[in-house]
């Protein structure tokens, strides 16, 4: 893993990093389900965190703003989660899936 440089960063930013870089607790990536964004699990030392619906949710919330431009904040938060609790699990999913494409494709072209 590529270490990363915090010596300007604030005191609990650099300590979050040396958390997630000393290894005591393992990080996951999981479907969990439409409604859980993260567990934390213990007994195995884990988290694991549901980055497809972070990353449905954050994408119907942007979407919504490009829809309704004028549209205050809290209305679109409001809409978000009516729109996230009318979508199957199996959509979320497949959508979480394919803002993960995006994501991976994006890095490979970074590089
Ligand atoms: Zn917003």
């Amino acid at each position: 893993m590529k270490e990363v440089d915090m010596k300007n960063s604030a005191p609990h930013s650099r300590k979050l990093l040396e958390y997630l870089q000393n290894g005591d607790f393992q990080i996951e990536f999981s479907w969990i389900n439409k409604s859980t964004l993260a567990v934390i699990d213990p007994l195995r030392e884990k988290i694991l965190i549901n980055l497809a619906l972070h990353l449905v949710e954050t994408d119907v919330h942007e979407y919504l703003h490009l829809q309704y431009p004028k549209m205050d904040e809290k209305t679109i938060c409001q809409r978000t989660e009516k729109m996230l609790a009318r979508t199957s699990r199996k959509d979320i999913q497949l959508l979480g899936e394919r803002l993960i494409e995006l994501i991976l494709t994006q890095e490979e072209n970074l590089n």
